[in-house]
């Protein structure tokens, strides 16, 4: 992880959804779109979910994800987030 990462990457990761489904505030945007572009983790993070939201709307379509299923991409990805051993 970027030695720079700290309480920004935290905060960017927790906002991370609504950032990519649009419903953040435009001034927390735009404090997340900074910070992925000057940290590449945070970035990687983003893309993989955005590409894993792009394979899934493409699976079911234009309906909603099942829910149970949204759940299990999301541990799934909190795992893939947690920290190295
Ligand atoms: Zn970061």
């Amino acid at each position: 992880m970027n030695p720079d990462c700290g309480p920004e990457c935290q905060e960017t990761l927790r906002q991370i959804e609504r950032f990519l489904d649009g419903e953040l505030d435009p001034g927390i945007r735009a404090v997340i779109d900074k910070h992925l572009s000057s940290c590449s983790p945070c970035m990687e993070r983003a893309e993989f979910r955005k590409h894993l939201k792009e394979l899934i709307a493409s699976k079911c379509g234009r309906d909603r994800m099942p829910a149970d299923l949204l759940r299990r991409v999301e541990a799934m990805i909190d795992a893939q987030d947690a920290p190295a051993p």
